[in-house]
């Protein structure tokens, strides 16, 4: 595909979020920019990691091929060098979409199950997509109260997020990864389907090295565990990206 990028990014972004800007090609396509801002809690802790844009374009991208070669309908269209990816343009679907297959996070700060516990089943949640609220987590009847989806876009949801899972965990797994958990989002096309879209990468998942557990995502900075853009760059290593 023929872009011009350089004429799109003297355009201003249809949205720009914490991590994203997001610029429109034509109607149906959007340039997404990964940036190096990395953001924990909300936005309340900050910083600028030189290189992460680079590795989460590279890793999405990828990942975003892996699901559409196992027929998971996706926004993908395009990786563009260095921090590039051409997008369809969809409606974001205000559900942040979660599935744990390791008990870990908030799930362990909210209920009593234990850090690394391995899920009977994985779980998928529902959190309402809004920085105002602080992301609270939506039973079925709460979003469809406000008409965040339909009954029947819901159970698609929870369908696609589960393919998903099992593409991605098997993905990792025969990489040495342990896919520990992750958020996606979803997109409604012109025609009405839903497509996972936004961004999955470090900053969007757990992951955790498959033999010595080491954690090789955005909790690094979330704790304060040291250098960042350096797991980020084990993951896209393992994963053939780099
Ligand atoms: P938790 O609920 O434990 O904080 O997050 C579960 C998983 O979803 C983690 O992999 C985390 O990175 C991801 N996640 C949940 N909410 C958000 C969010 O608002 N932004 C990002 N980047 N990831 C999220």
């Amino acid at each position: 595909m023929n872009i011009d990028v350089k004429k799109i990014l003297n355009e201003k972004p249809i949205y720009s979020g914490k991590a994203k800007s997001i610029y429109k090609i034509d109607e149906d396509k959007v340039l997404i920019e990964f940036r190096d801002d990395i953001t924990a809690g909300d936005g309340a802790k900050k910083d600028i990691k030189k290189g992460k844009g680079y590795l989460n374009a590279l890793i999405s991208s990828k990942l975003f091929e892996v699901l559409n070669k196992d027929n998971i309908p996706t926004h993908y269209i395009e990786y563009i060098d260095p921090v590039y990816m051409v997008a369809k343009n969809v409606e974001i679907v205000l559900i942040e979409v979660i599935v744990r297959n390791i008990a870990a996070g908030s799930l362990c700060r909210k209920y009593p199950f234990k850090e690394g516990q391995e899920l009977k089943r994985p779980i998928v949640q529902f959190d309402y997509k809004s920085d105002e609220y602080g992301d609270p987590m939506l039973n079925e009847d709460i979003a469809i109260a406000l008409d965040l989806a339909t009954e029947e876009e819901l159970k698609r949801l929870k369908e696609l997020a589960l393919k998903v899972n099992e593409s991605l965990k098997k993905f990792f797994d025969e990489r040495g990864i342990i896919l520990v958990d992750f958020k996606i989002e979803f997109g409604r096309t012109k025609d009405g389907e839903l497509v996972v879209a936004d961004e999955i990468s470090p900053d969007t998942m757990r992951l955790w090295d498959k033999e010595t557990k080491d954690i090789l995502d955005k909790d690094i900075f979330r704790k304060d565990l040291g250098d960042v853009v350096g797991k980020y760059e084990i993951v896209a290593k393992r994963i053939g990206c780099i």
